[in-house]
């Protein structure tokens, strides 16, 4: 019997923009995923973020006329867990003989080697990873700093799977859009058109 393909995508989404739905969409038609769980951090420790019930909200609207993508409910444990190797086993008892495919973008898969219980999350996906300009100088080609991450680990005996998401350098990012909305500027094109009037409505980043 064939195993389920299942894309995770962990984020803040504050908010969700159109380079996390491409992303998305790559993950999917690349590695044939057959659904899509969109889980977004409840309280990242690290920074300040807009209430979870608005983050939540704006994703459900964005991925609303997706049969394949779900959204990881706000009622349950998700809401509490605090790191992703939690989310992952709580989606592995709901969905048991699934294969996980992991999706993220560069700067995130490049703190991989930091993440708590690492040793249990990095060997049991595959790392699906998103070219993302990365700030500062001229960075090494995304297969060199993959390579990278991969060899950190090893050091530690653990052994990743991954693989570039074939797509273009996007530079839209959450912190742009709630710069742009600061600013008072248009976010027609940033993100979709239920988020933006999500955003207007409830006057998020101004
Ligand atoms: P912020 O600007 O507030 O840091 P963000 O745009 O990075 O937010 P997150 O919700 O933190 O949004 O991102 C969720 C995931 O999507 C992360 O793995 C991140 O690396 C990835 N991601 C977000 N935007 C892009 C992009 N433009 N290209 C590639 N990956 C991206």
């Amino acid at each position: 019997m064939t195993k389920d393909k299942i894309g995770i995508f962990g984020g803040t989404f504050d908010p969700v923009h159109w380079a996390h739905l491409l992303i998305a969409e790559g993950a999917c038609s690349q590695f044939g995923l057959e659904q899509v769980i969109w889980v977004v951090n409840s309280r990242p420790h690290y920074k300040r973020s807009t209430p979870f019930e608005h983050r939540w909200e704006m994703v459900r609207q964005a991925i609303a006329d997706r049969h394949d993508w779900t959204i990881a409910p706000r009622s349950d444990n998700f809401v509490q867990a605090k790191y992703a190797s939690q989310t992952l086993q709580q989606l592995q008892a709901i969905y048991p003989d699934s294969s996980w495919y992991w999706i993220l973008g560069l700067d995130t898969f490049l703190t991989l080697p930091r993440w708590y219980h690492r040793q249990e999350i990095a060997p049991a996906c595959e790392w699906s990873i998103a070219p993302r300009p990365l700030s500062g100088s001229e960075s090494p080609p995304i297969q060199v700093l993959c390579d990278r991450v991969a060899q950190q680990l090893a050091t530690e005996s653990i052994d990743i799977r991954w693989q570039i998401i074939d797509l273009p350098l996007v530079g839209i990012s959450a912190s742009l859009v709630r710069q742009y909305c600061c600013d008072r500027r248009s976010i027609r094109y940033l993100v979709p058109e239920a988020v933006k009037i999500y955003i207007s409505t409830h006057q998020l980043y101004v």
